[in-house]
């Protein structure tokens, strides 16, 4: 019979998303993954908060992916609980199991603004969207070659922490209740107004991303026993987005290339690592 693996990608409506959902098509045939696990066939769920812009992004990445490349929409918003779940239940139900996972999907405000909403609004799909959809499909991820891929970004370095300690736990994290402590912390210093004398970083979303790439190594050293199941973390680059802005220098098609070579290539068994534009980056 012949052998179909699965994808999913969140926020692929437009930007490095719905080029991650490009790549994905246009790379697989001959990939490291396609041979590995004898694959003639990939299916992609291109998923979205919205249907109509989800659905109008599907019939343009259908144009150009090859014949072996299934592109199909779904719904997913992953503010909700209900939603990942629904998507969750309906890839258990038709295939059993998945086989490659990006979580791209997240929120920038524009500005340096900063308080307690902002916060709350970023952290919301950024981590513990993010979080949640990590913890829904790690159990359907095949255990001997599947991909889990987070979309972090260097924004998110440890560098920005004034505190010490703070950077400290982020990089020795090794389970999610260590991260979820974090960002739990985070979220009353600056409710507190006290964020700056505590060692934090006057951003939301920098925040949020040292949240997803603590998280991504957390997650691989839980699965560590599932010893070809790869966990890892990419920041794509400053990509010219609706987020970024137009004076970003990549395209998204660049944006696209190390998300998707975590997804496909021969990575050497690696997990738990973050990727940037120059290669591993030692977190
Ligand atoms: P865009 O703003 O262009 O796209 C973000 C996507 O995420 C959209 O499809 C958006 O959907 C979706 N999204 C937001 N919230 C949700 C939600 N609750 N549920 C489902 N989908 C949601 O951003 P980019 O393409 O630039 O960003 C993609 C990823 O790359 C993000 O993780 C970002 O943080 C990261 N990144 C980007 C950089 C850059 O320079 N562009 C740099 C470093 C990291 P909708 O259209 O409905 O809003």
């Amino acid at each position: 019979a012949e052998k179909e693996l699965v994808a999913i990608v969140t926020g692929a409506n437009k930007g490095i998303g719905k080029a991650i959902v490009e790549r994905l098509a246009a790379r697989f045939e001959g990939s490291y993954l396609a041979q590995t696990t004898g694959a003639s066939s990939l299916l992609i769920y291109l998923t979205a908060r919205d249907e109509s812009r989800g659905l109008a992004a599907l019939q343009e990445v259908r144009n150009t992916a090859p014949a072996s490349v299934k592109i199909e929409f779904h719904p997913l918003d992953i503010n909700s609980t209900e939603s990942i779940h629904a998507l969750a239940k309906s890839m258990k139900e038709r295939h059993g199991q998945i086989d490659v996972l990006i979580n791209n999907a997240a929120v920038a405000t524009k500005g340096p603004a900063f308080d307690e909403q902002i916060v709350e609004f970023t952290l919301a799909p950024n981590y513990y969207g993010t979080k949640e959809m990590c913890l829904a499909f790690l159990p359907l991820l095949n255990p001997t070659h599947g991909r889990l891929i987070n979309v972090s970004s260097m924004g998110g370095v440890l560098s920005r922490l004034s505190s010490p300690d703070l950077a400290a736990r982020f990089r020795n994290a090794r389970a999610v209740p260590e991260v979820d402590a974090l960002m739990a912390e985070f979220r009353a210093d600056v409710k507190a107004g006290t964020w700056k004398e505590k060692g934090w970083y006057g951003s939301a979303y920098a925040t949020s991303k040292m949240g997803v790439t603590a998280l991504t190594r957390a997650l691989a050293h839980q699965t560590r026993d599932k010893n070809g199941l790869l966990v890892n973390a990419v920041c794509p680059g400053w990509v010219k987005t609706d987020m970024a802005g137009p004076s970003a220098p990549k395209t998204v098609e660049e944006g696209a290339v190390n998300p998707v070579m975590l997804a496909l290539d021969d990575i050497k068994g690696k997990s738990g690592t973050f990727w940037n534009d120059s290669g591993e980056y030692e977190w």
